[in-house]
């Protein structure tokens, strides 16, 4: 029988949300997108190994086509935003990347019986990435009731965290932060100055955790 299936980007909140969500939605499936981002190949291999982790398929999806309609720096040669604000937002925007993710695992999730489907929306990035809210959760749900027979559910654990939050929530419950790679930018390492990058380290920070800001950054 299969139960859950997780967007999985290898970054912190997805990473945190699987830790979380594995036993009570009994996560089976891993969906990694491959949109032509500069750190497509370090997301792939950090997600493989999460899911190889949990013990749960990965499964890479190509999306070729989203890459030649995104004109912003997470995949084109612009410079990558340092800042955290509503500007940077618009510098690294896919178009209805959330939109589509999600409806890529509803059709999963209707062709093979999942009745779950997680994401690591969250509530730091909601306010600048309004396809990380509540609102924009609840309305797939409601999508989904008219576009699938069998009407997963999409669940968002990180919706009511920040990420000093769910920072605290990975080294509560053991989850091994060590696996993430959370950065924008091409590289095997994390940048440390990108805004991703900038999120995961001040988190660390604000939890006093020395050890993993010194074995990511
Ligand atoms: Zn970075």
């Amino acid at each position: 029988m299969n139960k859950g299936i997780i967007l999985i980007s290898g970054g912190l909140d997805s990473l945190v949300s699987l830790g979380l969500g594995i036993e009570q939605y009994e996560i089976k499936l891993g969906l990694t997108f491959d949109y032509g981002q500069k750190s497509a190949e370090y997301e792939i291999k950090a997600s493989k190994k999460i899911c190889d982790y949990y013990k749960i398929k990965h499964k890479i999806i190509n999306l070729d086509w989203l890459k030649e309609v995104t004109h912003t720096a997470l995949v084109s040669s612009n410079e990558l935003p340092k800042e955290m604000d509503k500007n940077s937002a618009k510098a690294v925007w896919v178009p209805n990347r959330n939109g589509l993710f999600l409806n890529i695992a509803g059709a999963i999730a209707d062709g093979e019986n999942f009745d779950y489907i997680l994401i690591g929306a969250n509530k730091e990035e909601a306010q600048t990435f309004s396809d990380n809210s509540k609102d924009f959760i609840d309305s797939i749900n409601k999508e989904f009731k008219f576009s699938t027979q069998k009407k997963p559910e999409v669940i968002a654990p990180l919706l009511n965290f920040d990420k000093n939050d769910i920072v605290k929530l990975a080294l509560d419950n053991h989850i091994p932060l060590e696996l993430v790679h959370s950065c924008y930018a091409k590289g095997e390492k994390h940048c440390g100055k990108c805004e991703s990058c900038k999120r995961l380290k001040n988190a660390l920070k604000n939890n006093n955790d020395e050890y993993y800001i010194g074995k990511l950054f």
